[in-house]
């Protein structure tokens, strides 16, 4: 269980580093709120990885940190992007089914209890992003819509995941 830990804390510092890169893509698009969100969104995935690592020490284990590649800089446009972020999530959120099927499969029933927040968080991270694409589809090339969504996304602050540890 703790190697497949390990790497759930690899996808979730790799997800922090997919979300920086698109918060540098739209800051040199100009698009100011789009690349605030996603630098929190970057935080958020560091907490995530942060809150595994802390899971995998409480339970007497080590968690070993690999390295993160192939991580995109460029996307064809905002939506492409954002698109791309729901994409991602819909993996993710298979991976942490597939690591609480093995929490099941080997009985270990504080893991599963552990995955039980990443699993309310995933809802929570493709809903949010689905939103996105529909404001983004219903305002189409509109400046002024899109002026707006940027705006209302450049409001996101950082909150530590309730579930970190030092939370
Ligand atoms: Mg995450």
């Amino acid at each position: 269980m703790s190697e497949a830990l390990n790497g759930q804390i690899n996808l979730e510092m790799w997800s922090s580093y997919l979300y920086l890169s698109m918060s540098l893509y739209f800051e040199s698009e100009g698009r100011r709120g789009f690349a605030k969100w996603y630098r929190v969104q970057s935080q958020e995935e560091y907490a995530h990885a942060l809150a595994l690592i802390d899971y995998v020490h409480a339970r007497g284990s080590r968690a070993v940190l690999q390295p993160i590649t192939g991580v995109p800089a460029v996307w064809n446009s905002t939506l492409d992007a954002v698109v791309a972020t729901l994409k991602h999530e819909e993996m993710v959120t298979a991976q942490i089914n597939a690591l609480y099927t093995q929490a099941i499969e080997e009985k270990d029933y504080a893991t599963r209890q552990m995955l039980n927040a990443f699993i309310a968080e995933q809802v929570d991270e493709e809903e949010t992003v689905q939103h996105i694409i529909d404001d983004l589809s219903l305002v189409g090339d509109d400046g002024t819509g899109l002026l707006q969504i940027d705006r209302e996304l450049g409001t996101r602050t950082y909150k530590e995941p309730s579930f970190a540890r030092n939370a």
